[in-house]
């Protein structure tokens, strides 16, 4: 059951990333200036001068302004860095208190209004707020690399590694210890001054090649799109489509028809264009769009990137670019992470082969008298989906209520699991009349978190889901969690019921998974607390409470039609838990296949020459078992912008290695007796609760009694049946 939506997971960052956007690299050469000061001036007037007094010190936004929010991240920074020196230029020996205990202390300011910041410039944005954020990105970058390029800290920090032996520190000290440590050496801390200049170059060219990349990439996906005149070859779309391509038309001050290329390979539309021709050159368009060999050809760009990456990873004593990134990851290797993958080809392809047969037939059976190419995949898979398992989606949203959804549904899973109750207050103020607020008591009825759900789409507010703290969890600063969620539902007409697809509803848990992980911290200090764990691992949590959504006594106790509170017929029931496993040969090919692309670039040596990309993609699909003609990877290496430009360079294998914790971890909870309370209580006890306070492997090994097996995601994705061979 498992709807996995690859995209930057947008959940909690790291105390001192701030904003994602600027590059470290550009950043070291503003990191000892002093900051600007802003127009307005900072003082006791600022609503973040000081602590919250409401309720779980959330953020007071009847009395914050726009204008409020850059002098606060201003003298934020200022105060952070004063703070910082103050520790680095300690005369007194470096002990854990004096240093590592000082840093997670320090920045509360800049933490008060970098985390509401955070939350309203993506979940209500305004002119304001994005001439702020564009001001203080590349200042917030070079904010944390002022703090991690600190050689007098490293220095106290890396004196008191050395002497963890002797320090007796309790074992989530020890990993604080450690993490720092690593996050500075990862950094380059431990590097000659000669190569910490070349490092700083490298990083520069990095991001001013992603920006490049970004660039190129934006202008050739919009040329690639595909234009008609009239409306003949759009056949097979329905009038909304239609619609939309004539306004995609207009918006670009054109004649006809024109439908946008979406990120991925394969294009919406293809499951619907009925003209074979148009198929094929939507698809090409698609596929080619980033190599025509003129301004917006990106393949020189990701060549020079993959170079200087395993050039950086040589720098930093690393055989390779994706092995010093995985180091601090829960797969910890290239080589876990490639073995995990290819244990996953020989699945995915079979099925995707024997879905390849069963269209095919279909072409025969029409006559089509052509072999299946990928243009047509999506265009048969929907006639055999519709066969098969339609449902009608307007019968089953009269079904999933938001409101049911939410209390009956994500609320309930959450009290039989773990003994939580819901009570919403009134009396915090919002920053949109549309969030709502609910305060979160334990099993013991004690207070343990404050909960804000932001469900319904808005034009300010950008695209997807998310979940992220107003207020972290630590023992050491006394704060207890404030998390929100954020969604893009249709919001209805007042007075009418939020209708949902089985797709929100699904969104819904996920969500609430992250602020599961967030609410259940339950630890001493803020940067290893709740979500702040690897990207490997941090979709774990939020996929696995994906799977409540279909469990019959959740199901059972939420899907009720909202007008007579009759259930949802066995029989619709069966058919959307049916139609989950629909087509996962293809979705799961095309995922693996782009993951390979990503590992097979980023462990290039620093030896090896500068590749073209078509015959290093092509060598590297074969190599791996992953050239299927009819299943192109979800992302050409032309256009895979989650690893030249987003963050996620030697990291898409995440989303799939996440996939494979959940439904292990699921399939632990339906041989253990499902949703019980003693389930519940020892995976929060023994993962949820506990952030990233130990070794990953090792939490998760304890918890499971095993390590991790592919079984369940095969078996969830109905490509080996229950038992099936290893
Ligand atoms: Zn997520």
């Amino acid at each position: 059951m498992n709807t996995l939506k690859p995209q930057k997971p947008k959940i909690a960052r790291s105390r001192f990333a701030i904003i994602l956007a600027a590059s470290a690299a550009a950043a070291c050469f503003l990191a000892g200036e002093p900051a600007r000061t802003a127009d307005v001036p900072f003082g006791p007037g600022n609503p973040f001068y000081a602590q919250s007094t409401l309720p779980f010190q959330a953020p007071p936004f009847d009395k914050i302004k726009d204008s409020d929010y850059q002098p606060a991240i201003e003298a934020g920074m200022a105060e952070q860095r004063k703070e910082i020196e103050a520790i680095a230029n300690n005369p007194a020996a470096p002990t854990f208190e004096n240093t590592l205990v000082a840093m997670e202390k320090s920045g509360r300011l800049l933490d008060r209004a970098m985390n509401t910041f955070g939350a309203v410039s993506q979940a209500n944005l305004d002119a304001a707020l994005q001439k702020v954020k564009d001001i203080e990105a590349p200042k917030l970058a070079a904010h944390e690399d002022a703090i991690f390029l600190n050689s007098r800290l490293f220095r106290r920090v890396a004196a008191i590694y050395n002497q963890r032996g002797s320090l007796k520190l309790d074992a989530e000290s020890q990993r604080l210890l450690d993490f720092y440590y690593k996050k500075f050496v990862h950094a380059g801390a431990n590097l000659s001054d000669a190569d910490k200049t070349r490092l700083k170059k490298l990083n520069e060219e990095d991001s001013t090649l992603s920006n490049t990349f970004t660039t190129k990439l934006l202008a050739a996906t919009k040329d690639g799109a595909y234009a008609s005149m009239d409306e003949g070859p759009l056949a097979g779309l329905s009038q909304e489509q239609l619609a939309a391509a004539s306004q995609a038309a207009k918006d670009r001050k054109q004649k006809g028809y024109v439908i946008p290329l979406q990120n991925t390979t394969q294009q919406p539309d293809l499951s619907f264009l009925s003209n074979r021709s148009t198929r094929q050159k939507l698809f090409e368009n698609s596929w080619n769009r980033a190599e025509h060999g003129g301004a917006d050809d990106t393949r020189a760009t990701i060549s020079r990137l993959a170079q200087l990456r395993a050039e950086k990873a040589r720098l930093l004593g690393f055989p390779n670019f994706a092995a010093w990134e995985l180091e601090d990851q829960m797969a910890k290797t290239p080589e876990t992470a490639l073995k995990f993958m290819n244990a996953l080809v020989p699945g995915a392809t079979a099925k995707a082969n024997s879905e390849a047969k069963d269209i095919q037939a279909l072409i025969d059976e029409q006559k089509g008298g052509f072999q299946l190419q990928p243009w047509d995949w999506n265009f048969y898979s929907e006639e055999i989906r519709k066969k098969k398992y339609d449902f009608d989606e307007a019968q089953v949203e009269t079904y999933l209520e938001l409101d049911d959804v939410l209390e009956n549904g994500v609320f309930y899973a959450a009290n039989q699991l773990y003994g939580l109750t819901f009570k919403e207050r009134k009396d915090i103020p919002l920053y949109n009349p549309d969030v709502r607020v609910f305060e979160v008591f334990d099993a013991d009825g004690k207070p343990l978190a404050l909960w804000y759900g932001d469900y319904f789409k808005r034009d300010n507010k950008n695209g997807g889901a998310w979940m992220d703290n107003f207020v972290a969890r630590s023992k050491l600063l006394g704060t207890l969690p404030v998390v929100y969620n954020v969604a893009n539902f249709t919001k209805p007409a007042p007075g009418q019921p939020a209708l949902l697809s089985f797709d929100d509803v699904t969104g819904m848990f996920h969500e609430f998974g992250h602020a599961l992980h967030g609410m259940f911290a339950n630890t001493e200090y803020p940067s290893l607390a709740g979500t702040a764990v690897a990207r490997d691992f941090v979709e774990f949590p939020s996929q696995f409470n994906e799977h409540w959504a279909s469990y019959p006594a959740v199901f059972n106790h939420y899907a009720k039609n909202y007008k007579t509170g009759a259930p949802m017929p066995a029989v619709l029931a069966a058919k959307i838990k049916k139609s989950e496993t629909f087509n996962q040969g293809y979705a799961l090919t095309e995922l693996v296949a782009a993951a390979e692309l990503d590992m097979q670039w980023h462990t290039l040596g620093a030896d090896a020459p500068l590749q073209n990309p078509d015959t290093f993609e092509k060598a590297a699909l074969e190599k791996t078992h992953l050239a299927l003609s009819y299943v192109p990877p979800r992302y050409r290496s032309s256009y895979f912008a989650h690893i030249w430009s987003e963050g996620y360079d030697a990291g898409y294998y995440a989303y799939l290695w996440s996939e494979m914790l959940d439904d292990d971890a699921f399939q632990w909870f339906e041989d253990h007796g499902g949703l019980t309370r003693a389930n519940g209580d020892r995976f929060r006890q023994m993962v949820l609760s506990r952030g990233n306070t130990e070794d990953l492997p090792k939490m998760y090994a304890a918890w499971l009694g095993a390590e991790p097996s592919i079984e369940p995601m095969l078996k969830y994705r109905g490509l080996a049946p229950a038992g099936a061979s290893k």
